[in-house]
């Protein structure tokens, strides 16, 4: 009897649906997309997630393997069990605007509430859904299952948008490739060819660093042309809100540069035509801001002199992971603490540096390792341009464990003294964050290293 036939006489048997292993996905799944949407509510002494709608999308564009195991660890995760055993279908991990927001001052003296969406594959029997979000101990600090039934006739289809789109980069299926799908707010209907001539400089400025510029045949990229009602998005230092299509401003968390979308359901509902893993918003200003939410969105905007550089660090925290290898200790509440590793690849608190980039580095390597005296003496960033192109690339190639990053200058560590995601003067990324860009392509296109 074969695997398929087996696994049929024994959900009749028993009247239950069973996936015999979480790594079969045509067994469990559809190849279409059930979007979830939440609103996280809370404060910083306790959160609640609460499920706001189910709908039904268009093809499923993330992985088919691995299904039950996560890239990283991320601050939160989502993950579609088989009903009655509880076993993990499928599960991904990402992090939030919310769980940043909880180490404001806010948090201590308000509760808000913050849209959140998320895509897993179409079940094809009635499953349990769990989100979870973990503290910076990895501890989990709030939860919700709840059931999905797929013949549920309340799951929406959702609409689609009547907006264009046009592939920037297409190297196969969804099934093979990993999908990015750009976005813009701001741009009028005056505007859509601005926005795809933006869309066309993201892809150009993420495709001339490498590792992606050699591993770009490994994605699939999407440019949707998304009407806005007002040209440019809201500013509020400077007093200005604009009516824009997905509400994108500055000043998240009255930190100026901090661009952020303000409505994630918009978003997802502009993306509705296309299908998508990873989203990267732009937004139609000359204004410098930015901001990268692991495995759920990039914000960038456009038209600033930087916009290449902020664009690729911003990649680096949406799409692998990294976390930032700068710090100013201002932060009201520290992200990182001594007794936990951090999920971060480029980032470590020494708890078990095991786990990071031990392997990687030169025998009899110092822990700290001191810092060259042109870092110890200078601001590096104001003179990167006038140092000699040996010194450098030591200090972007050569590795250690050198103490400040993740906001920190004590107890959080880096592996090279400059890189991608600690300066913009800096134009690569480190070894450490090479391997972390490589080793997530390869989750994500099965493919080894
Ligand atoms: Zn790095």
């Amino acid at each position: 009897m074969d695997h398929k036939r087996l696994l049929m006489t024994a959900a009749i048997l028993f009247a239950l649906p069973i996936c015999m292993t979480a790594q079969d996905f045509d067994d469990c799944f559809e190849n279409r997309t059930l979007r979830l949407d939440y609103v996280f509510t809370g404060n910083s002494s306790g959160q609640s997630i609460h499920l706001s709608e189910a709908l039904s999308g268009g093809v499923w564009a993330g992985r088919r393997h691995s299904l039950d195991t996560v890239c990283l660890e991320g601050n939160g995760k989502i993950e579609v069990l088989e009903k009655g055993t509880g076993k993990v279908l499928y599960v991904n991990s990402f992090s939030t605007l919310f769980q940043e927001w909880l180490s404001e001052e806010e948090a201590t003296k308000t509760d808000r509430s913050f849209e959140n969406c998320f895509q897993v594959p179409w079940p094809r029997n009635p499953v349990d859904i769990r989100v979870s979000l973990m503290d910076i101990r990895g501890e989990v600090t709030a939860s919700l299952t709840h059931p999905v039934d797929p013949a549920d006739i309340l799951i929406r289809p959702v609409p689609v948008p009547p907006s264009s789109f046009r592939y920037l980069l297409r190297n196969g299926s969804p099934a093979q490739c990993i999908d990015l799908a750009i976005v813009g707010d701001g741009y009028t209907a005056g505007e859509i060819e601005k926005f795809y001539a933006d869309a066309r400089r993201a892809v150009e400025a993420l495709t001339a660093h490498e590792p992606f510029s050699t591993l770009k045949d490994r994605f699939n990229i999407v440019a949707v042309a998304a009407v806005s009602q007002e040209s440019g998005v809201s500013i509020p230092h400077r007093g200005i809100w604009k009516k824009t299509l997905l509400k994108c401003h500055f000043d998240t968390f009255y930190s100026e540069r901090y661009l952020t979308a303000g409505s994630m359901t918009a978003v997802y509902d502009a993306l509705a035509a296309v299908p998508f893993e990873h989203i990267l918003v732009l937004s139609n200003t000359p204004v410098y801001g930015g901001g990268g939410i692991y495995n759920a969105i990039l914000t960038c905007s456009a038209d600033h002199p930087t916009f290449p550089k902020v664009l690729v660090h911003e990649f680096g925290h949406s799409f692998a992971g990294l976390g930032d290898e700068y710090y100013y200790d201002d932060g009201f509440n520290p992200m990182y603490i001594p007794e936990k590793e951090p999920w971060e690849p480029n980032l470590t608190t020494l708890a078990d540096f095991s786990s990071k980039w031990a392997d990687m580095l030169p025998p009899d390597t110092p822990i700290p390792t001191p810092e060259d005296s042109i870092e110890k003496e200078n601001d590096v960033r104001r003179i990167w341009n006038t140092i000699p192109e040996e010194t450098r690339q030591r200090l972007n190639g050569h590795l250690g464990v050198y103490e400040g990053g993740g906001y920190l200058s004590k107890g959080v560590y880096r592996p090279v003294q400059e890189c991608r995601m600690k300066i913009n003067e800096c134009k690569d990324f480190c070894p450490v964050c090479t391997r972390a860009i490589r080793r997530t392509v390869d989750f994500y296109t099965e493919k080894a290293e």
